[in-house]
């Protein structure tokens, strides 16, 4: 599979001529980082079930096999490094070709990639927050703790319910950041949609923000998606390449 060289240089073109360029990006972008994605074959939820929010807040059995589900898929995590994909957003928004990269991703590869403008709509898996007083911590002392004693760490400062500073099935997504992102898809004159099934709801109702207010959209994923009716542009090949090749296109 190769994405086609005359899609690129035509999304290369309109990334030329937008002012306000925005990606969105899903898990899809980081497999070729080594973080398996959720609905692929082999992905997450083939292999867990997922502990809801509510469960989590009311029982302790819940907290304990949350911790231990991300414990297992914690060096996955850690060990990712970002991806050439990665890259070549990062390079686009400090060029100013991209306004910035909303993410329904939790693994913080895009800012380690040098993003600086990250929406980050489901939170981050590299710090663990207290749910009763907010203090934040960084992950790998506290997964070790876990691995450690096989019993949930309690926050050091209030004694109270720590978990991954992620968005659970269940929990609200952070207003805030849901807001600018929105704001962001409906100003955005070129959307490009990059590795996400586009099925959950509200994060894959941001292109489609985009399209209604007569933006384009662009998707680059290997799966079909609802989202591909609204497109201008489909391009189903791996991402790095694809990513590479635009940019090979705009260099010209
Ligand atoms: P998803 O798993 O639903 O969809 C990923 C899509 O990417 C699939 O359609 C797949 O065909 C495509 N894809 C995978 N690798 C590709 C490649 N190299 N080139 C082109 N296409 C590729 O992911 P989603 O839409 O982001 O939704 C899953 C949810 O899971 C998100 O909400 C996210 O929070 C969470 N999640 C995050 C990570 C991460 O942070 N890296 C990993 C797994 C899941
Ligand atoms: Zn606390």
């Amino acid at each position: 599979m190769t994405s086609s060289n005359h899609e690129c240089r035509r999304i290369a073109e309109w990334l030329g001529e937008s002012r306000n360029a925005v990606a969105f990006t899903g898990a899809g972008i980081s497999t070729e980082s080594g973080i398996p994605d959720f609905r692929s074959p082999g992905g997450v939820w083939s292999k867990y079930q997922p502990v809801y929010f509510d469960d989590f807040m009311s029982r302790a059995e819940s907290r304990h096999e949350y911790w231990r589900q991300k414990c297992e898929s914690h060096d996955d995590f850690a060990a990712a490094t970002p991806n050439h994909g990665h890259e070549v957003l990062a390079n686009w928004e400090a060029t100013g070709r991209l306004v910035g990269v909303i993410t329904q991703n939790i693994d913080g590869l895009h800012q380690r990639a040098g993003s600086q403008r990250v929406w980050e709509l489901h939170g981050t898996t590299r710090e663990i927050a207290c749910l009763d007083c907010g203090a934040r911590f960084a992950d790998e002392p506290l997964v070790q703790l876990f691995r450690e004693s096989d019993k949930v760490p309690p926050c050091e400062a209030c004694g109270g319910r720590l978990k991954h500073a992620t968005i659970s099935f269940g929990q609200a997504l952070p207003v805030e950041v849901l807001r600018e992102a929105m704001a962001a898809s409906r100003v955005a004159d070129l959307m490009l949609a990059i590795g996400s099934s586009l099925v959950v709801t509200p994060a894959a109702d941001l292109p489609r923000l985009t399209v209604q207010s007569g933006g384009r959209l662009v998707i680059i994923n290997a799966t079909e998606t609802p989202l591909d009716p609204l497109a201008d542009a489909i391009i189903r090949a791996p991402i790095g390449e694809t990513l590479s090749q635009i940019q090979d296109a705009l260099g010209r």
